[in-house]
């Protein structure tokens, strides 16, 4: 009886407060099919770090850090408004749909896979409530029995998406610190949002390796090359 009384509460929702998809703007639900499918037909496949293209998401000249990434696609159309809404918005559902899209990106993982979330900045958590790469990463844990662990702790404050490239790569480098236990057997998975230089993941590869880790991969759910 709860579940018959809990559907109907959400079609009435539905139809006092419908989703409008934010790729399209056709209603029904936060991202439609038809979006997931157009940016899953057309994943990036060159380097995450350089565009040169390459099979396994990282090209010959930076595999140093990580040697396999992927990267849902280029930041643009429906995938730019989907991401932009998230990032600037109080779009706490598109968190589900950035994971499905990395879910559906993603090949089969070995056992012994661990997801890292880049940390938000504590600004952008305090100003939208929440760390919405941890929140994107709880919902890939959850489709792919994966445990998740916060094991960058973000060390300044500075907002990232309003600095130069030159200021980017310095703050990257100050960015994080590694706080938890590292075990060498496993491998662990950074996921991060929109990838530009690719210095923070550079980074964060780094202090994991640093730390202890064997293997480490990236995902991230798209690239913005710097103009
Ligand atoms: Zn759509
Ligand atoms: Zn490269």
């Amino acid at each position: 009886m709860q579940n018959v009384k809990n559907t109907i509460v959400d079609r009435l929702l539905a139809v006092v407060a419908p989703h409008l998809c934010s790729g399209c703007g056709r209603i029904g639900s936060t991202f439609c099919d038809n979006c997931k499918y157009d940016i899953t037909q057309e994943p990036f496949l060159g380097c995450i770090l350089c565009e040169k293209p390459t099979i396994n998401g990282v090209c010959d000249d930076h595999k140093a850090v990580f040697n396999q990434a992927w990267v849902v696609g280029i930041r643009s159309g429906a995938l730019q408004r989907l991401i932009g809404g998230f990032k600037f918005r109080n779009m706490k559902a598109a968190s589900v749909e950035l994971a499905d899209l990395l879910h559906k990106r993603l090949p089969p993982f070995p056992s012994g896979v661990v997801f890292v979330p880049i940390p938000t900045t504590p600004l952008h958590i305090r100003e939208r409530g929440y760390d919405h790469m941890l929140l994107i990463a709880n919902q890939l844990g959850r489709l792919r029995h994966f445990p998740v662990q916060k094991l960058l702790i973000r060390e300044n404050h500075l907002i990232q998406h309003r600095a130069s490239r030159e200021q980017r790569l310095i703050q990257a480098t100050t960015a994080f610190r590694v706080e938890g236990v590292v075990d060498p057997r496993a491998i662990y998975i950074l996921l991060d949002d929109v990838v530009t230089t690719g210095a923070t993941i550079v980074q964060a590869a780094t202090l994991l390796r640093q730390a202890g880790a064997t293997i480490v991969w990236v995902a991230a759910t798209s690239r913005q090359p710097l103009d």
